[in-house]
């Protein structure tokens, strides 16, 4: 099967967030399935440096006349796979962030820059397409692609698309005045098309015309259709439930993996954690925290937003590491959780440490060495850190949304007894009910033999993307017959 996967972002050539790491990882896995997958993606500065070579496949410039001058290059990703990169320096060749300048302010010619991302994926399926290889599906990836089954349907084409949610919260909303500018039609600018209150939405484009919607987690595609978490397309999706399904994200099973990582201090594996206490020390050690082998260690790793939760953590900070315990933070966003992380870290240094700032290499120590990862966000589409802290035997602590519910048991007699807990879930995001999460795995850790049970439980949870592939390889199987 020829599938198109089109996505603005892809690991390890450009990251934003999970997206890109799906976007690196799934196509992998369907062509470990025999499916012959390929990539389309934006020829941001990255990518044209870190992908080599880069061969020509296709001037684009007669075929498409009303848009900037653009070709389709050709590479290979590590992993195989290959990739079509869109070429238009006028769109992509730019210093700032993908989506945003230096500044944090968007792109003015966003809408412009993921138009033609879209339309150039239609234009691959069509009889005027410059290449030989014709897809036979095409998979879309959050709003930046999510114009794609639009212009398939404004130019007659037949064939199907998956639009996959990574995160609703963003919906490439604007102007609708740009219809036009983006050779759209006004006959699809209804509630049943693409108008979002008075506005071009792309990613209600997607959402309405593509044949299967999926999203990365079941609980989320139901959250979803809520009023709560819809963002307002809850009644489209609730309209499309019977198109809509949720496949969980895997995780990179070679790059997290406890028994050969690179940036642990000590390996180690079920049969002997040895190593894990070392990771322990050595992250006491680098962060300046206090060494103490016995205490427990919490850790966080993730970006500083609203949607994580961090707030609450810094609201229960003292008394969580009154219980008594230790507390690791790690991550980069809003300044003032920021602050606040570093404020308390200064106060409590032997028992609370900051670190502010990106570095992969640190949170591979941080899930390793820290006793309990603490997750509670206030939505999570997926989650990955919940999913690599379990496989580290870090059991972690999560707020019962989206995919940590579907990939965290809590902790209890019952589920002790049938070796199915894998950490501790708590209901309604308050400091009060975190709080009283992170008490009951201080107490538990405290009993050894149950303890060790729980980490073994964690650690041979199968995550790898083998079984997300085939979900969705099942799906594409409905729709190309
Ligand atoms: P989201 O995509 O919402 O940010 P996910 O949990 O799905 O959340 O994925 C976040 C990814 O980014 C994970 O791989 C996580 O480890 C990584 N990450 C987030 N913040 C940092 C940081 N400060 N340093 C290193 N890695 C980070």
């Amino acid at each position: 099967m020829r599938i198109l996967f089109v996505s603005s972002e892809v690991a390890s050539l450009v990251k934003t967030g999970g997206l890109a790491d799906v976007s690196a990882a799934l196509p992998a896995a369907l062509r470990k399935l025999e499916m012959d997958v390929r990539i389309l993606l934006p020829g941001y500065p990255q990518v044209m440096k870190l992908l080599k070579p880069l061969k020509p496949a296709a001037d684009l410039r007669k075929i498409l006349k009303a848009w900037p001058a653009a070709k389709l290059l050709a590479g290979t990703m590590q992993n195989g796979v290959p990739v079509y990169v869109l070429d238009c320096p006028e769109m992509y060749q730019r210093g700032g962030g993908l989506y945003a300048d230096e500044h944090g302010q968007d792109w003015p010619d966003n809408p412009e820059r993921f138009a033609l991302l879209a339309r150039v994926a239609s234009l691959l399926c069509d009889g005027n397409s410059p290449l030989d290889w014709r897809p036979e599906l095409i998979h879309c990836n959050d709003w930046q692609t999510g114009l794609t089954p639009a212009y398939l349907r404004k130019e007659g084409h037949q064939v199907p698309v998956v639009m996959t949610i990574h995160n609703l919260a963003y919906q490439g909303n604007f102007p609708k005045a740009l219809v036009p500018a983006l050779e759209l039609s006004w006959d699809d600018f209804t509630l049943e098309g693409y108008e979002f209150y008075d506005q071009l939405s792309f990613l209600k484009a997607g959402l309405s015309f593509a044949d299967q919607i999926t999203t990365v987690s079941p609980t989320y595609a139901r959250e979803i259709q809520t009023e709560a978490q819809g963002y307002g397309m809850q009644g489209l999706l609730a309209h499309r439930s019977s198109a809509l399904s949720g496949i969980l994200n895997g995780i990179d099973l070679e790059e997290w993996n406890p028994a050969a990582d690179d940036n642990l201090a000590a390996c180690y594996d079920d049969s002997d954690m040895s190593g894990k206490l070392e990771n322990k020390r050595e992250l006491q050690k680098r962060l300046g925290l206090h060494a103490d082998d016995d205490i427990p260690l919490f850790g966080l790793v993730g970006r500083f937003a609203h949607q994580k939760g961090v707030d609450v953590v810094l609201d229960v900070a003292e008394r969580l590491v009154n219980l008594p315990a230790q507390l690791v933070l790690m991550g980069t966003g809003d300044k003032a959780l920021q602050n606040r992380a570093l404020a308390l870290a200064h106060q409590y240094p032997e028992r609370i440490a900051a670190f502010v700032g990106f570095d992969e290499s640190l949170s591979h120590l941080v899930e390793a060495g820290s006793d309990m990862f603490l997750m509670p966000s206030r939505f999570e589409p997926c989650g990955l850190n919940q999913m690599y802290s379990q496989r580290y035997g870090t059991p972690p602590i999560v707020h019962a949304t989206g995919g940590l519910i579907d990939t965290v048991v809590d902790c209890n007699a019952a589920t002790l007894a049938d070796d199915s807990a894998s950490g501790f879930v708590f209901y309604g995001l308050s400091p009060e009910s975190l709080l009283q999460a992170a008490t009951r795995a201080v107490e538990l850790y405290a009993d050894k033999a149950a303890w060790r049970k729980l980490q073994a439980n964690c650690m041979a949870k199968d995550y790898s993307w083998l079984a997300s592939a085939q979900s969705y390889l099942a799906l594409y199987r409905k729709l190309v017959k």
